[in-house]
């Protein structure tokens, strides 16, 4: 098997499991999981915060007004969604769309962690607060959006492929949700502004060494200390 095709199958293992998953109440009363999409070797990853109605009725991830409304800000930077892979905090819909509790938080953890570590993105765009906590804990959004931290990746980064992993950096992108984005005026401009970078931020990520030949990870000059703990 190619790597490629590994990946792909590792991700239709992943997919089957986390529609298989009882580790939470969720589990029980979701519709469908929502594993998330996107091509095994996407270079750029977006993780929301959970599905929503419409994603729990299809089991795909941001196909409601906010899905819309990302699809538009992936179009004002020349992507479309099949460019991206496109996951979530947490892979089952809370009831009324509430915020996910701690422990919903914690028994998901590892699917998005086997999903980095397949993709093995080289952008990681946070999409809302939760999806921030899980790599800049403590970390208010409206200090870091747009600005782009190095984040130590899992020493299982490079697991599906065989090789060793060395707990290698990967690029973080903080951003404010698309759902609160939507319907405030300001906090639009804000994301549609914080968009705009993505395409040089990649640019800079991909200039640097693949992960194999990589130094062992250092967080860039001001990033805070919470970037140099391994935190995903
Ligand atoms: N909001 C999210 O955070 N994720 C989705 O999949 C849909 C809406």
């Amino acid at each position: 098997m190619t790597d490629l095709e590994e990946r792909r199958a590792a991700v239709a293992e992943l997919d089957a499991g986390v529609s298989a998953c009882r580790a939470c109440a969720l589990g029980s009363a979701r519709t469908r999981a929502v594993p998330g999409e996107g091509p095994v070797d996407a270079e750029i990853m977006f993780i929301g915060e959970a599905p929503g109605y419409y994603e729990d009725q299809q089991g795909r991830p941001f196909v409601g007004a906010a899905g819309q409304f990302l699809e538009q800000l992936l179009a004002s930077i020349s992507l479309e969604r099949t460019d991206v892979f496109i996951a979530n905090i947490i892979k089952c819909r809370p009831p009324g769309n509430r915020d996910p509790l701690p422990e919903e938080i914690g028994a998901c953890s590892g699917w998005l962690s086997r999903q980095l570590a397949i993709v093995r993105p080289k952008l990681i765009v946070t999409l809302g607060r939760y999806s921030l906590a899980r790599f800049l804990p403590g970390t208010p959004i409206s200090k870091v959006h747009g600005q782009a931290r190095k984040v130590n990746g899992p020493s299982t980064l490079r697991q599906s492929s065989g090789q060793a992993g060395s707990g290698q950096a990967v690029w973080v992108v903080p951003m404010y949700h698309p759902a609160a984005a939507l319907h405030q005026g300001s906090l639009r401009r804000t994301i549609e502004d914080d968009f705009r970078k993505i395409p040089a931020l990649l640019e800079q990520a991909r200039r640097e060494p693949e992960p194999s030949e990589a130094q062992p990870a250092l967080a860039v000059a001001g990033a805070p200390a919470a970037a140099q703990m391994k935190l995903f």
